[in-house]
């Protein structure tokens, strides 16, 4: 089979990581008689210095010609004193405008042989973390109302949080569809003790549970959720919530998991098309130096791999190439043990394409 992948490699490691992705998919092309067409295409820094702008149309007609996107990471150093509006980082906006990327899956795993890299403590984690993080994309704060007004307080900035009751049944419909293929447990994170739009959010979630009897519901303020997951990770199985909280409590669940460089991410819209990225940003501090582990950007084409074409087979080859690498013992920087010898981006993903 022909399937036709939108490259988005970005800035900073962004290149460094796709790279070794499609050295990756090649290796999986060869093995199993399929044939990955690559187009790239700009978006981020590098499309303002080319073209002025962060996310040009021609981008965004590649990616609707795709099957799929495949994005490295965008944002940097270079373009931080550009006004908000103008910044790299909302090309990532606009792709998901776009394309319809309504639901965001962030697996947090924790994979046996880095429970050394976990920061909490052995018996909080012992016998592994498997948690989803679904996280709604297109609404929320992100996309609401912005602005300034005059206040009697000097003048003020504010951004509006609002979801409406489709886009919240659809996200919900997601995480329930999922939890029934895995743990069979719900947890939809909210502050619906102040906010209105949590409310709508927690009675609308309450609503989709009904037709999934067999899935277990229950309904967590952000605050709270957030001490949990440090506190007891191991309650979790599927975390449905809003799109400002699904940012902060994925990046929390990323630690808890040892390294943002193991963490791959999927952005679904209605049928089987998706981005996959890693959830880490472009890492400006790293960019250019070979230490980037590349396994976040190859645990997403794993997850395109499964999501977008059917290929369970090939995502699970792709999975374990990377626990063979991680169960050898090699190691990137940020993965490994201080005085332990570690390898470069290149380096991992040749020997992950060598184990597929
Ligand atoms: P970051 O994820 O880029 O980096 C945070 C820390 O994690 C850094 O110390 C970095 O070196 C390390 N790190 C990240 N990815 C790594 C990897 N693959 N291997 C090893 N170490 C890794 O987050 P940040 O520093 O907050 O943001 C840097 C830039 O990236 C900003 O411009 C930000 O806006 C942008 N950003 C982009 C995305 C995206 O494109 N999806 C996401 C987050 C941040």
């Amino acid at each position: 089979m022909n399937y036709k992948l939108a490259v988005i490699p970005g800035d900073g490691i962004g290149p460094e990581v796709v790279g070794e992705t499609l050295k990756v998919l090649d290796k999986v092309g060869e093995r199993f008689g399929h044939k990955f067409e690559y187009t790239k295409a700009l978006a981020g820094g590098c499309a303002i210095d080319a073209t002025g702008a962060c996310l040009p149309q021609e981008t965004v007609d590649i990616c609707k010609k795709s099957d799929a996107v495949l994005l490295g990471a965008v944002g940097g150093w270079k373009w931080d004193s550009l006004p908000g509006n103008e910044r790299p980082e909302m090309a990532l906006l606009g792709l998901r405008k776009e394309l319809g990327l309504f639901a965001n899956l962030r697996p947090a795993l924790l994979f046996d042989v880095l429970a050394d890299a976990c920061p909490l403590k052995p018996e909080i984690v012992e016998g592994g973390l498997d948690i989803v993080v679904v996280r709604e994309l297109t609404g929320g704060i992100y996309f609401g109302e912005r602005g300034f007004k005059d206040t009697d307080m000097g003048p003020a900035a504010y951004d509006v949080e609002q979801y409406s009751e489709g886009e919240v049944r659809r996200i919900a419909r997601v995480a329930f569809d999922m939890a029934v293929k895995r743990g069979g447990k719900v947890t939809s994170v909210d502050k619906a003790n102040v906010l209105e739009s949590s409310r709508l959010w927690r009675r609308v979630v309450a609503q989709v549970g009904e037709d999934y009897l067999q899935v277990e519901l229950n309904n967590l303020y952000i605050d709270n959720a957030a001490m949990q997951l440090v506190k007891n990770p191991k309650q979790f199985d599927v975390i449905v919530t809003g799109n400002i909280f699904g940012d902060i409590l994925s990046d929390e669940a990323s630690m808890i998991t040892g390294s943002i460089g193991l963490l791959p991410s999927a952005s679904l819209a209605e049928g089987n098309f998706g981005m996959y990225e890693p959830v880490h940003g472009s890492a400006p501090d790293i960019a250019g130096k070979d230490m980037a582990n590349p396994m976040a950007t190859i645990l997403s084409a794993a997850m395109m791999l499964r999501y977008t074409f059917g290929l369970g087979e090939e995502a699970d080859a792709v999975e374990n190439a990377v626990k063979k690498v991680l169960a050898e013992g090699y190691r990137t920087p940020d993965i490994a043990k201080p005085g332990e010898e570690t390898i470069g981006t290149e380096r991992t993903g040749e020997l992950i394409a060598g184990a597929i």
